[in-house]
């Protein structure tokens, strides 16, 4: 009996070790230091720089955060059930974690700070900047599109010297086209509530960020934007676990 038992915990305490190591991380070399970019699912991230660790729509379907560490920054897109997730947000802050987000989800955050399409914060280690994502041409039944344009936002972080732009849940949208000189960019891929690849590939051929991750891209055929772009020298598309 005694034995059975040690060897359910040591299965669980192998199980939960092994949960915490499946996620990819990428890592780039910044001005005075590394970026880690844990590829946590979905629309979720996790990127360490600075000494710090930024969690973007941090969401806990898509891990054993009791794994990960705590957050120094918080960063919410918008407020579906996908990318805001107010008890996980709890369990990541501690007194000096600061939380960002749209307007839109500050029914469910406690002392956030709320940031509009063009808002800008600079924390000193990161400058974090908010623009518009939304739908164009994908809307509900009802004709509303499934994220308004003003409700969700983009983020364009700068952290050692690099540029990276995580796009929320959006389109292909002028506003994001504007943006150049991005060193790493994340754009949604799924139907109907984002991009499809030719959409994604439209705006990726405007911003032309040096890699291309896509994300928040379900059960789409990855290598169609990898075909898409494979003539376009400038832009490295990177593939990584994010469903
Ligand atoms: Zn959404
Ligand atoms: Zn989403």
């Amino acid at each position: 009996m005694k034995l059975c038992i040690l060897l359910i915990s040591m299965l669980t305490v192998l199980s939960g070790s092994f949960a915490a190591s499946t996620h990819e991380v990428d890592v780039f070399s910044g001005e005075g230091g590394e970026i880690r970019i844990t590829f946590i699912g979905h629309g979720t991230l996790m990127i360490q720089g600075a000494g710090k660790v930024i969690h973007i729509d941090p969401w806990s379907q898509m891990s054993d955060y009791t794994a990960l560490p705590k957050a120094d920054l918080i960063l919410v897109t918008h407020e579906h059930r996908d990318h805001l997730d107010a008890p996980l947000i709890k369990k990541l802050r501690t007194a000096d974690t600061v939380v960002l987000h749209s307007d839109s989800c500050s029914d469910g955050i406690e002392d956030g700070k709320v940031m509009n399409n063009y808002d800008a914060h600079d924390l000193g280690w990161v400058k974090v900047e908010a623009f518009p994502a939304y739908n164009i041409k994908h809307k509900r039944e009802t004709g509303v599109p499934f994220h308004p344009r003003g409700r969700g936002n983009a983020y364009l972080l700068t952290l050692l010297g690099k540029r990276i732009l995580v796009g929320g849940d959006t389109e292909n949208v002028p506003e994001l086209k504007e943006l150049k000189n991005i060193d790493i960019a994340f754009f949604p891929m799924n139907l109907p509530y984002t991009m499809n690849p030719e959409m994604m590939a439209d705006l990726a051929l405007a911003v032309k960020p040096r890699i291309l991750y896509p994300y928040h891209f379900g059960e789409t055929d990855t290598s169609r934007i990898t075909e898409l772009l494979k003539g376009e020298k400038a832009i490295e598309v990177r593939i990584r676990k994010m469903k």
